[in-house]
């Protein structure tokens, strides 16, 4: 899906700042990553935001 929404197209951005799965890439692939894990993150710092 794009991450947003959940429609289930990984790379189908359908509004300006939706998140979509080749974002998630890049951002691994930065710190040399696998894309599970950047997610793995948004989850850990979705808990500490939402308080
Ligand atoms: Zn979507």
């Amino acid at each position: 899906m794009c991450l947003t929404c959940g429609c289930k197209m990984p790379n189908d951005r359908h509004k300006p700042g939706d998140i979509i799965w080749e974002d998630i890439e890049k951002a691994a692939k930065n710190w040399e990553l696998s894309p599970a894990e950047p997610l793995h993150h948004l989850d850990e710092a979705a808990k500490l935001v939402k308080k």
